[in-house]
Protein backbone atom coordinates (compact mmCIF):
# COMPACT_ATOMS: atom_id res chain seq x y z
CA UNK A 1 0.00 0.00 0.00
CA UNK A 2 0.95 3.56 -0.75
CA UNK A 3 1.08 5.74 2.33
CA UNK A 4 0.87 9.94 1.21
CA UNK A 5 3.38 10.91 4.26
CA UNK A 6 3.67 14.49 4.89
CA UNK A 7 6.36 14.47 7.37
CA UNK A 8 8.31 12.27 9.47
CA UNK A 9 10.58 13.71 12.17
CA UNK A 10 11.90 12.41 15.55
CA UNK A 11 11.06 14.82 18.49
CA UNK A 12 9.44 15.12 21.75
CA UNK A 13 5.92 13.85 22.68
CA UNK A 14 4.11 17.02 22.96
CA UNK A 15 0.85 15.48 23.89
CA UNK A 16 0.44 12.38 24.64
CA UNK A 17 0.32 9.32 27.55
CA UNK A 18 4.42 9.60 26.39
CA UNK A 19 4.61 13.27 26.55
CA UNK A 20 7.96 14.47 27.04
CA UNK A 21 9.74 11.24 25.64
CA UNK A 22 11.02 10.76 22.24
CA UNK A 23 9.08 9.58 19.57
CA UNK A 24 9.07 9.61 16.17
CA UNK A 25 5.94 11.28 14.14
CA UNK A 26 4.35 10.10 10.44
CA UNK A 27 2.07 12.72 9.92
CA UNK A 28 -0.22 11.41 7.23
CA UNK A 29 -2.00 14.08 4.58
CA UNK A 30 -5.70 15.13 4.16
CA UNK A 31 -8.36 15.51 7.05
CA UNK A 32 -12.14 14.50 6.88
CA UNK A 33 -12.94 17.55 8.93
CA UNK A 34 -12.08 21.63 9.79
CA UNK A 35 -12.33 22.39 13.12
CA UNK A 36 -11.76 26.49 13.87
CA UNK A 37 -8.43 25.73 15.81
CA UNK A 38 -6.54 23.34 13.25
CA UNK A 39 -2.71 24.02 13.81
CA UNK A 40 -1.70 22.03 10.87
CA UNK A 41 -4.27 22.68 8.04
CA UNK A 42 -1.41 22.67 5.50
CA UNK A 43 -0.81 19.28 5.92
CA UNK A 44 -4.42 19.26 4.94
CA UNK A 45 -4.56 21.09 1.54
CA UNK A 46 -5.20 19.05 -1.69
CA UNK A 47 -2.08 19.69 -3.38
CA UNK A 48 0.10 19.42 -0.05
CA UNK A 49 3.66 18.18 -0.94
CA UNK A 50 3.87 13.93 0.05
CA UNK A 51 6.08 11.28 -0.16
CA UNK A 52 4.56 7.88 -1.61
CA UNK A 53 5.79 5.81 1.15
CA UNK A 54 4.82 1.75 1.52
CA UNK A 55 4.33 0.22 5.03
CA UNK A 56 7.67 -1.25 5.11
CA UNK A 57 9.56 2.07 3.79
CA UNK A 58 7.81 3.63 6.53
CA UNK A 59 8.74 0.76 9.28
CA UNK A 60 12.40 0.80 7.77
CA UNK A 61 12.67 4.97 8.05
CA UNK A 62 10.87 4.97 12.02
CA UNK A 63 13.60 2.32 13.16
CA UNK A 64 16.64 4.68 11.27
CA UNK A 65 15.81 7.29 14.60
CA UNK A 66 16.38 4.62 16.63
CA UNK A 67 13.81 5.48 18.93
CA UNK A 68 10.80 3.34 19.43
CA UNK A 69 8.00 5.78 20.51
CA UNK A 70 6.00 6.19 17.41
CA UNK A 71 3.03 8.79 17.09
CA UNK A 72 0.95 8.24 13.49
CA UNK A 73 -1.19 11.44 13.34
CA UNK A 74 -2.46 13.64 10.17
CA UNK A 75 -4.53 15.10 9.30
CA UNK A 76 -6.67 12.04 9.94
CA UNK A 77 -4.72 8.75 9.62
CA UNK A 78 -7.47 6.73 9.28
CA UNK A 79 -8.94 8.05 6.05
CA UNK A 80 -5.62 6.78 4.57
CA UNK A 81 -6.43 3.52 2.50
CA UNK A 82 -5.13 0.17 3.55
CA UNK A 83 -4.10 2.05 7.32
CA UNK A 84 -4.78 -1.71 8.69
CA UNK A 85 -1.49 -2.13 6.73
CA UNK A 86 0.54 -0.06 8.56
CA UNK A 87 -0.65 -0.88 11.59
CA UNK A 88 0.15 -4.36 11.33
CA UNK A 89 3.45 -3.77 9.96
CA UNK A 90 4.17 -1.65 12.86
CA UNK A 91 2.57 -4.31 15.54
CA UNK A 92 5.27 -6.83 14.12
CA UNK A 93 7.62 -5.49 16.07
CA UNK A 94 7.01 -5.73 19.58
CA UNK A 95 9.80 -3.21 20.43
CA UNK A 96 7.32 -0.58 18.74
CA UNK A 97 4.95 1.88 21.20
CA UNK A 98 2.67 3.06 18.70
CA UNK A 99 0.08 5.72 19.11
CA UNK A 100 -2.62 6.64 16.53
CA UNK A 101 -3.50 10.22 16.52
CA UNK A 102 -7.61 10.61 15.21
CA UNK A 103 -10.53 12.96 15.62
CA UNK A 104 -12.94 10.67 16.70
CA UNK A 105 -15.14 11.13 13.91
CA UNK A 106 -13.97 7.36 11.81
CA UNK A 107 -14.74 4.08 13.64
CA UNK A 108 -11.80 2.92 15.32
CA UNK A 109 -13.57 -0.61 16.16
CA UNK A 110 -11.97 -2.07 12.45
CA UNK A 111 -8.57 -1.93 14.15
CA UNK A 112 -9.09 -2.82 17.67
CA UNK A 113 -8.77 -7.07 16.64
CA UNK A 114 -5.35 -6.35 15.39
CA UNK A 115 -2.41 -8.22 17.89
CA UNK A 116 -0.73 -5.47 19.76
CA UNK A 117 -2.55 -3.18 17.64
CA UNK A 118 -1.83 0.78 18.64
CA UNK A 119 -2.74 2.81 21.41
CA UNK A 120 -5.61 5.43 20.19
CA UNK A 121 -5.89 8.99 21.21
CA UNK A 122 -9.44 10.29 19.60
CA UNK A 123 -10.39 13.89 19.91
CA UNK A 124 -13.67 14.25 20.79
CA UNK A 125 -14.48 17.96 19.16
CA UNK A 126 -16.46 20.06 21.53
CA UNK A 127 -19.09 22.66 20.34
CA UNK A 128 -16.00 25.26 19.88
CA UNK A 129 -14.17 23.02 17.26
CA UNK A 130 -17.44 23.39 15.15
CA UNK A 131 -17.21 20.08 14.09
CA UNK A 132 -18.90 17.92 17.14
CA UNK A 133 -21.62 16.88 14.65
CA UNK A 134 -18.85 14.57 13.06
CA UNK A 135 -18.10 12.54 16.13
CA UNK A 136 -18.73 8.50 15.90
CA UNK A 137 -19.72 8.04 19.27
CA UNK A 138 -19.55 4.73 18.95
CA UNK A 139 -16.00 4.73 19.81
CA UNK A 140 -15.89 6.46 22.90
CA UNK A 141 -17.90 3.39 24.10
CA UNK A 142 -15.45 1.11 22.64
CA UNK A 143 -11.90 2.78 24.35
CA UNK A 144 -10.05 0.58 26.56
CA UNK A 145 -7.62 1.01 28.98
CA UNK A 146 -4.76 1.35 26.96
CA UNK A 147 -6.48 4.16 25.05
CA UNK A 148 -6.66 8.01 25.61
CA UNK A 149 -9.78 10.29 24.75
CA UNK A 150 -8.73 13.82 24.74
CA UNK A 151 -10.48 16.65 24.93
CA UNK A 152 -9.21 20.08 23.46
CA UNK A 153 -11.08 23.09 25.30
CA UNK A 154 -12.09 26.65 23.43
CA UNK A 155 -13.61 27.60 26.74
CA UNK A 156 -15.95 27.08 29.39
CA UNK A 157 -18.95 25.77 27.77
CA UNK A 158 -16.18 22.82 25.95
CA UNK A 159 -15.68 22.47 29.51
CA UNK A 160 -19.02 21.78 30.09
CA UNK A 161 -19.84 19.72 27.33
CA UNK A 162 -16.50 17.55 28.12
CA UNK A 163 -17.77 16.94 31.89
CA UNK A 164 -20.64 15.84 30.09
CA UNK A 165 -19.12 12.93 27.61
CA UNK A 166 -17.07 11.97 30.62
CA UNK A 167 -19.82 10.86 32.68
CA UNK A 168 -21.99 9.52 30.20
CA UNK A 169 -19.16 7.06 28.99
CA UNK A 170 -17.78 6.63 32.68
CA UNK A 171 -14.45 7.35 30.38
CA UNK A 172 -12.28 8.23 33.60
CA UNK A 173 -12.99 4.67 34.69
CA UNK A 174 -12.08 3.09 31.41
CA UNK A 175 -9.19 4.81 29.72
CA UNK A 176 -6.62 7.74 29.93
CA UNK A 177 -8.59 11.04 30.13
CA UNK A 178 -6.82 14.50 29.25
CA UNK A 179 -8.27 18.20 28.85
CA UNK A 180 -5.97 20.40 27.11
CA UNK A 181 -6.65 24.19 26.00
CA UNK A 182 -6.72 25.47 22.47
CA UNK A 183 -3.44 27.09 22.42
CA UNK A 184 -4.44 30.94 23.11
CA UNK A 185 -8.27 30.56 23.49
CA UNK A 186 -8.41 29.55 27.64
CA UNK A 187 -6.80 30.18 30.50
CA UNK A 188 -5.46 26.53 31.77
CA UNK A 189 -5.79 27.90 35.16
CA UNK A 190 -10.01 28.17 34.55
CA UNK A 191 -9.07 24.57 33.43
CA UNK A 192 -7.44 23.27 36.65
CA UNK A 193 -10.00 25.62 38.87
CA UNK A 194 -12.93 23.34 36.71
CA UNK A 195 -11.18 20.13 37.32
CA UNK A 196 -10.90 20.45 40.81
CA UNK A 197 -14.39 21.62 41.62
CA UNK A 198 -15.49 18.82 39.68
CA UNK A 199 -13.52 16.41 41.30
CA UNK A 200 -11.81 15.06 38.54
CA UNK A 201 -9.55 12.36 40.10
CA UNK A 202 -9.14 10.48 36.60
CA UNK A 203 -8.67 13.40 34.54
CA UNK A 204 -5.29 14.92 33.49
CA UNK A 205 -4.68 18.62 32.46
CA UNK A 206 -2.23 18.26 29.27
CA UNK A 207 -0.45 21.05 27.86
CA UNK A 208 1.30 20.68 24.32
CA UNK A 209 4.95 21.10 24.91
CA UNK A 210 6.18 21.68 22.19
CA UNK A 211 3.94 24.80 21.82
CA UNK A 212 6.38 25.87 24.95
CA UNK A 213 9.57 24.94 23.68
CA UNK A 214 9.23 26.31 19.90
CA UNK A 215 7.13 28.55 18.07
CA UNK A 216 3.92 27.81 18.41
CA UNK A 217 3.45 27.74 14.46
CA UNK A 218 7.04 25.71 13.80
CA UNK A 219 6.44 22.17 11.71
CA UNK A 220 8.45 19.16 12.32
CA UNK A 221 8.67 19.32 16.10
S1 LIG B 1 -9.15 16.88 13.00
FE1 LIG B 1 -7.06 17.53 13.45
S2 LIG B 1 -6.08 17.73 11.46
FE2 LIG B 1 -8.30 17.66 11.08
S3 LIG B 1 -8.94 19.81 11.02
FE3 LIG B 1 -9.23 19.08 13.13
S4 LIG B 1 -7.32 19.63 14.21
FE4 LIG B 1 -6.91 19.74 11.98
Amino acid sequence: MIFRVVEIFASINGESRRAGAPAVFVRLAGCNVRCTYCDTLWALEPNVAFTPMTEDDIYDKILSYGITNVTITGGEPLISKGIDLLFKKLSEDERLYVEVETNGSIPIKPYLGIKNRPSFTLDYKLPGSGVERTMCMENFALCESMDTVKFVCSDEADLQRALEIIRQYHLDERCAVYLSPVWGRINPQIMVEFMLENRLNGVKLQLQLHKFIWDPDKRGV
